[in-house]
Protein backbone atom coordinates (compact mmCIF):
# COMPACT_ATOMS: atom_id res chain seq x y z
CA UNK A 1 0.00 0.00 0.00
CA UNK A 2 1.52 3.76 -0.56
CA UNK A 3 2.72 5.72 1.82
CA UNK A 4 0.51 8.49 2.95
CA UNK A 5 1.66 11.96 2.73
CA UNK A 6 1.81 12.06 6.63
CA UNK A 7 3.86 9.04 6.48
CA UNK A 8 5.96 10.22 4.14
CA UNK A 9 6.60 13.42 5.95
CA UNK A 10 7.97 11.23 9.34
CA UNK A 11 9.84 9.37 6.77
CA UNK A 12 11.50 12.18 5.11
CA UNK A 13 12.17 13.56 8.88
CA UNK A 14 14.23 10.50 9.49
CA UNK A 15 16.14 10.80 6.24
CA UNK A 16 16.95 14.37 7.89
CA UNK A 17 17.69 13.53 11.00
CA UNK A 18 20.24 11.06 9.59
CA UNK A 19 21.42 13.15 6.94
CA UNK A 20 22.24 16.04 9.22
CA UNK A 21 25.18 13.88 10.98
CA UNK A 22 26.03 12.49 7.40
CA UNK A 23 30.45 12.15 7.01
CA UNK A 24 30.59 10.57 4.27
CA UNK A 25 32.79 12.71 2.18
CA UNK A 26 35.33 14.99 3.32
CA UNK A 27 32.97 18.08 3.30
CA UNK A 28 31.65 17.06 6.41
CA UNK A 29 35.07 18.31 7.78
CA UNK A 30 34.66 22.37 6.41
CA UNK A 31 31.13 22.62 7.06
CA UNK A 32 29.19 24.18 9.71
CA UNK A 33 25.77 22.38 9.29
CA UNK A 34 24.14 20.17 6.80
CA UNK A 35 22.21 21.87 4.70
CA UNK A 36 19.40 19.49 3.83
CA UNK A 37 16.49 21.58 2.32
CA UNK A 38 13.33 23.30 3.56
CA UNK A 39 9.40 23.63 2.54
CA UNK A 40 6.75 21.71 2.11
CA UNK A 41 7.42 17.78 2.22
CA UNK A 42 4.69 16.70 0.07
CA UNK A 43 5.19 19.64 -2.41
CA UNK A 44 4.69 19.35 -6.63
CA UNK A 45 7.08 21.52 -7.05
CA UNK A 46 10.49 20.83 -5.72
CA UNK A 47 13.89 23.71 -6.91
CA UNK A 48 17.18 22.02 -6.80
CA UNK A 49 20.48 24.08 -6.29
CA UNK A 50 24.17 23.48 -6.41
CA UNK A 51 25.02 23.92 -2.85
CA UNK A 52 24.74 25.68 -0.04
CA UNK A 53 26.69 29.12 0.02
CA UNK A 54 28.17 30.73 3.51
CA UNK A 55 24.95 32.13 4.83
CA UNK A 56 23.06 28.98 3.86
CA UNK A 57 26.00 27.18 6.09
CA UNK A 58 25.27 29.49 8.72
CA UNK A 59 22.01 29.59 9.01
CA UNK A 60 21.57 25.87 7.64
CA UNK A 61 18.57 26.43 4.98
CA UNK A 62 19.10 26.46 1.31
CA UNK A 63 18.79 29.85 -0.43
CA UNK A 64 18.32 32.35 1.99
CA UNK A 65 20.31 34.90 0.81
CA UNK A 66 19.41 37.38 -2.12
CA UNK A 67 19.30 34.71 -4.44
CA UNK A 68 17.03 33.32 -2.38
CA UNK A 69 14.58 36.16 -1.63
CA UNK A 70 14.68 36.93 -5.77
CA UNK A 71 13.27 33.42 -6.22
CA UNK A 72 10.59 33.95 -3.47
CA UNK A 73 9.39 37.05 -4.91
CA UNK A 74 9.60 35.63 -8.77
CA UNK A 75 7.66 32.57 -7.54
CA UNK A 76 5.16 35.08 -5.54
CA UNK A 77 4.78 37.33 -8.80
CA UNK A 78 3.20 33.62 -10.57
CA UNK A 79 1.14 33.09 -7.67
CA UNK A 80 3.42 30.47 -5.90
CA UNK A 81 3.94 30.50 -2.43
CA UNK A 82 7.68 29.49 -1.11
CA UNK A 83 6.07 27.55 1.66
CA UNK A 84 4.03 25.20 -0.84
CA UNK A 85 7.74 24.29 -2.68
CA UNK A 86 10.58 22.56 -1.50
CA UNK A 87 14.05 23.65 -1.90
CA UNK A 88 17.21 21.56 -2.17
CA UNK A 89 20.59 21.51 -3.31
CA UNK A 90 22.08 18.70 -4.99
CA UNK A 91 25.13 18.63 -2.53
CA UNK A 92 24.21 18.97 1.02
CA UNK A 93 27.36 20.63 2.49
CA UNK A 94 29.16 23.89 1.84
CA UNK A 95 32.10 23.08 -0.39
CA UNK A 96 35.31 25.28 1.66
CA UNK A 97 35.65 28.52 -0.37
CA UNK A 98 32.60 28.17 -2.89
CA UNK A 99 34.83 25.73 -4.81
CA UNK A 100 33.53 23.36 -7.50
CA UNK A 101 32.51 20.25 -5.60
CA UNK A 102 34.70 17.21 -6.48
CA UNK A 103 32.71 14.25 -8.82
CA UNK A 104 33.32 12.38 -5.54
CA UNK A 105 31.61 14.05 -3.20
CA UNK A 106 28.44 15.00 -5.64
CA UNK A 107 28.42 11.28 -5.99
CA UNK A 108 28.37 10.30 -2.44
CA UNK A 109 25.95 12.49 -1.61
CA UNK A 110 23.24 12.06 -4.68
CA UNK A 111 21.20 9.42 -2.74
CA UNK A 112 19.84 12.09 -0.38
CA UNK A 113 18.95 13.93 -2.73
CA UNK A 114 17.12 10.81 -4.51
CA UNK A 115 15.73 9.85 -0.91
CA UNK A 116 14.03 12.98 -1.02
CA UNK A 117 12.41 13.17 -4.16
CA UNK A 118 11.29 9.34 -3.63
CA UNK A 119 9.44 10.80 -0.38
CA UNK A 120 8.15 14.36 -1.31
CA UNK A 121 7.23 12.74 -4.84
CA UNK A 122 6.97 15.89 -6.43
CA UNK A 123 5.56 16.54 -10.42
CA UNK A 124 8.42 18.39 -11.41
CA UNK A 125 11.51 19.47 -9.99
CA UNK A 126 13.39 22.76 -11.21
CA UNK A 127 16.86 22.74 -11.63
CA UNK A 128 18.41 26.47 -10.83
CA UNK A 129 22.35 26.51 -13.06
CA UNK A 130 24.25 25.17 -15.29
CA UNK A 131 25.34 22.74 -12.48
CA UNK A 132 22.30 20.97 -11.06
CA UNK A 133 20.29 21.01 -14.52
CA UNK A 134 23.51 19.42 -16.19
CA UNK A 135 23.59 16.70 -13.26
CA UNK A 136 20.14 15.93 -13.12
CA UNK A 137 19.85 15.46 -16.78
CA UNK A 138 22.89 14.52 -17.77
CA UNK A 139 23.40 15.94 -20.41
CA UNK A 140 26.20 18.16 -20.71
CA UNK A 141 24.23 20.90 -22.59
CA UNK A 142 24.36 23.98 -20.86
CA UNK A 143 21.38 26.40 -19.40
CA UNK A 144 21.06 28.83 -22.25
CA UNK A 145 19.98 26.17 -24.12
CA UNK A 146 17.81 24.09 -22.38
CA UNK A 147 16.22 26.96 -19.89
CA UNK A 148 12.20 26.69 -19.95
CA UNK A 149 11.83 23.64 -21.98
CA UNK A 150 10.44 20.52 -19.52
CA UNK A 151 11.77 17.13 -20.03
CA UNK A 152 10.18 14.18 -18.76
CA UNK A 153 12.78 12.42 -16.51
CA UNK A 154 12.99 9.28 -13.44
CA UNK A 155 14.78 11.16 -10.63
CA UNK A 156 14.82 9.27 -7.15
CA UNK A 157 12.76 6.21 -8.77
CA UNK A 158 10.06 8.77 -9.82
CA UNK A 159 8.90 9.99 -13.14
CA UNK A 160 8.71 13.75 -13.10
CA UNK A 161 8.58 16.75 -15.25
CA UNK A 162 12.18 18.39 -14.97
CA UNK A 163 12.61 21.93 -15.93
CA UNK A 164 15.82 23.71 -16.19
CA UNK A 165 16.11 27.34 -14.81
CA UNK A 166 18.60 30.38 -14.42
CA UNK A 167 19.92 30.21 -11.27
CA UNK A 168 18.47 33.44 -9.42
CA UNK A 169 22.18 34.62 -8.39
CA UNK A 170 22.54 34.75 -12.63
CA UNK A 171 19.38 36.89 -12.72
CA UNK A 172 20.58 39.43 -9.65
CA UNK A 173 23.62 39.96 -12.00
CA UNK A 174 22.15 40.38 -15.60
CA UNK A 175 18.41 41.77 -16.16
CA UNK A 176 18.06 39.89 -19.48
CA UNK A 177 18.73 36.75 -17.38
CA UNK A 178 16.18 37.91 -15.02
CA UNK A 179 13.34 38.50 -17.59
CA UNK A 180 14.04 34.90 -18.76
CA UNK A 181 13.63 33.49 -15.41
CA UNK A 182 10.78 35.19 -14.40
CA UNK A 183 9.35 33.72 -18.39
CA UNK A 184 10.03 30.08 -17.63
CA UNK A 185 8.67 30.74 -13.70
CA UNK A 186 5.44 31.74 -15.73
CA UNK A 187 5.09 28.26 -17.27
CA UNK A 188 5.09 26.64 -13.85
CA UNK A 189 1.35 26.79 -12.91
CA UNK A 190 0.34 24.91 -15.87
CA UNK A 191 3.34 22.57 -16.06
CA UNK A 192 2.28 21.34 -12.68
CA UNK A 193 -1.50 20.68 -13.53
CA UNK A 194 0.11 18.68 -17.05
CA UNK A 195 0.20 15.05 -16.93
CA UNK A 196 3.01 13.17 -16.56
CA UNK A 197 3.68 10.56 -19.69
CA UNK A 198 3.38 7.11 -18.12
CA UNK A 199 3.13 8.19 -14.39
CA UNK A 200 0.88 7.35 -11.76
CA UNK A 201 -1.39 10.17 -11.22
S1 LIG B 1 28.18 16.74 1.15
FE1 LIG B 1 26.63 15.13 1.29
S2 LIG B 1 27.79 13.21 1.38
FE2 LIG B 1 29.22 14.87 1.89
S3 LIG B 1 29.15 14.98 4.13
FE3 LIG B 1 27.65 16.46 3.32
S4 LIG B 1 25.70 15.36 3.32
FE4 LIG B 1 27.35 13.83 3.49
Amino acid sequence: MAATPEQRREQLVDVFREARNCERCALSRSRTQVVFGAGNADADLMFVGEAPGAEEDRQGLPFVGRSGALLTAMLGDVGIARKDVFIANTLKCRPPANRDPAGSEIETCRPWLNEQIRLIEPRVVATLGNFATKLLTGDQTGITRVHGRPQVRELGGRRVFLLPLFHPAAALRASATADLLAADLATLPQLLQRPLPGAEA
